[in-house]
C-alpha cells in the first residue's frame, strides 16, 4: 500500500512509500535519537530509508555525544589494525587513478585519520581532516595532518576553502538530509574535482546475514546500493566516473558489505528524473524475512522464561534492538556491561551500563550480545579471569 511519509526520500525527495518493517530500539535514556522508525521504500525510485520523526539536529547533537570512532584500540578508519589499512590502502589507490600528487583532498568523517595517512604514503600533500568528534581531530593532528571539528551542515567554502577531491566514506547513511549534504559537498569542489562516496551496500545485507536486523540500527537511516548512488550523483549534477563493490572484514568471522562510486562534478546542474528499480526493495525483504526466523530469538524465550540471572554483555545496537522487539527486556537482567568508555554511564532499559570489571561481585550467566565481536569478548572475559558461564546470542 502506498503512503505518503514523514521524511522525504533521501535520494529524490518524493515522500511516496511503502512500508516494509517496524524497527524498535531501547536507546540509552539520554539519546536524542528516536525509539522507532519504519523501513521504507520510495515508489519513485527504489531507496529505502528509515522514516523517522527526528531531525537533522537530533542527529548532529547525537554524532558530538556518543562518538564511538575516536578510540584508537577498536574504532575502523583509523588505520590501525593490519585489515583497515588494507582497506584504506586499496581506497587511496582507487583516489590516486583520478588525482594528481598536488591535488588537494578533504576527508569528511576521518575518524582518526588513517586514510590521510594511506594518502599521504602515495605522495599526497595537501589533505584534510574534518570530522565531528574534537577527540578524532587530536588524533588527526597529532598524525601531522590538518584536521578540524565540524559537522556537514556548518562546512563552507569561506571556512574550508574549494579542493579538487573530497571522500565521504561510511558517513551518508548517517546523515538525515541528504540533499543538503550533497549541496554543501558540491559546493566544496573545484569544478571537474571528484566526490568518492563509500556507503553500506544494502543489496548484500542478505548474503552477508550477521544477526536478525543487524543493518537496521538507530544509526543507519538510509540503505543505498549502485542504483541509489547512479540517481544521487545526477539528481545532484555529478557523473559516475567508476564504481565497485567490495566486503570490508570487520572481526575474525564477519565481512560487512559496501559500494563505492566516484562521482565528478559537472558544470552545470541539470533536471534529472530518477529512474526507479525495485531490485533493492526485493533484496531487503528477503533480509527482513531471515532475519524474522533466526533462531537466536528462541535462546531468548529460553532466559524469559526460566528467570535465570542475567547478566548482558554489550550495549550496542544489537542489545538495543533485541530489548525493544524480543522478550530480553523480561528476563532477570541484573548487569549490563560494556567496554566502550562512552558507553560507560548511561542508562539502558533503567539499567546503568557498566565497566566489565565489576563482574567480579556477580554471580549469573554472561550473555553475550553483540552482533560481531562474540569471539572477541570471550577471549576478554578469559583473559579478566571471570568464571560465569557464557552463553552467546551473536
Ligand atoms: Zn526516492
Amino acid at each position: 500500500m502506498v503512503s505518503n511519509a514523514n521524511r522525504p526520500c533521501p535520494i529524490c525527495a518524493s515522500r511516496e512509500m511503502v512500508f516494509l518493517y517496524q524497527m524498535n530500539f531501547e536507546l540509552p535514556a539520554s539519546s536524542p535519537l528516536p525509539r522507532q522508525y519504519q523501513i521504507v521504500s520510495c515508489q519513485s525510485c527504489g531507496m529505502i530509508y528509515a522514516d523517522s520523526s527526528a531531525t537533522q539536529q537530533d542527529y548532529d547533537h547525537y554524532y558530538e555525544q556518543f562518538s564511538k570512532y575516536e578510540d584508537t584500540k577498536t574504532a575502523s578508519g583509523g588505520g590501525y589494525s593490519a585489515a583497515d589499512q588494507v582497506r584504506l590502502a586499496n581506497m587511496a589507490d582507487v583516489l590516486a587513478a583520478y588525482l594528481t600528487k598536488t591535488d588537494s583532498i578533504i576527508d569528511i568523517g576521518c575518524a582518526n585519520g588513517g586514510l590521510l595517512e594511506a594518502l599521504s604514503k602515495l605522495g599526497f600533500k595537501h589533505l584534510t581532516g574534518i570530522d565531528p568528534s574534537p577527540v578524532s581531530i587530536k588524533h588527526v593532528q597529532e598524525r601531522g595532518f590538518c584536521g578540524f571539528s565540524s559537522k556537514i551542515s556548518d562546512l563552507n567554502k569561506e571556512n574550508v576553502g574549494s579542493h579538487q577531491a573530497i571522500v565521504i566514506s561510511h558517513v551518508l547513511e548517517h546523515v538525515f538530509d541528504v540533499a543538503s549534504a550533497m549541496y554543501t559537498l558540491s559546493s566544496l569542489l573545484n569544478q571537474g574535482g571528484v566526490l568518492y562516496v563509500e556507503v553500506p551496500n544494502a543489496s548484500n545485507y542478505s548474503s552477508n546475514y550477521v544477526v536478525p536486523y543487524y543493518y537496521f540500527d538507530a544509526e543507519h537511516i538510509n540503505h543505498f546500493d549502485s542504483h541509489a548512488l547512479d540517481n544521487l550523483a545526477r539528481r545532484h549534477g555529478f557523473e559516475v566516473i567508476a564504481k565497485g563493490e567490495k566486503n570490508i572484514p570487520v572481526s575474525s568471522a564477519i565481512e560487512y558489505p559496501a559500494v563505492y562510486a566516484l562521482f565528478r562534478k559537472l558544470p552545470t546542474v541539470a533536471n534529472f528524473e530518477v529512474s526507479y528499480s525495485d531490485d533493492l526493495k526485493l533484496g531487503i525483504l528477503k533480509y527482513i524475512a531471515k532475519s524474522s526466523q533466526d533462531g537466536r530469538l528462541e535462546k531468548i524465550e529460553r532466559y524469559a522464561t526460566n528467570g535465570e540471572a542475567v547478566i548482558l554483555w554489550g550495549a550496542g545496537s544489537y542489545t538495543q534492538r533485541l530489548l525493544a522487539t524480543t522478550r530480553l527486556a523480561e528476563c532477570n537482567i541484573i548487569a549490563i556491561v560494556d567496554n566502550d568508555r562512552n558507553k560507560q554511564g548511561l542508562l539502558i532499559h533503567s539499567i546503568p551500563i557498566q565497566s566489565p570489571s565489576v563482574l567480579r561481585e556477580m554471580e549469573g550467566v554472561i550473555l553475550i550480545s553483540a552482533a560481531i565481536y562474540a569471539e572477541e569478548i570471550k577471549k576478554d572475559i578469559a583473559a579478566l579471569g571471570f568464571q560465569h558461564k557464557i552463553d552467546v546470542l551473536g
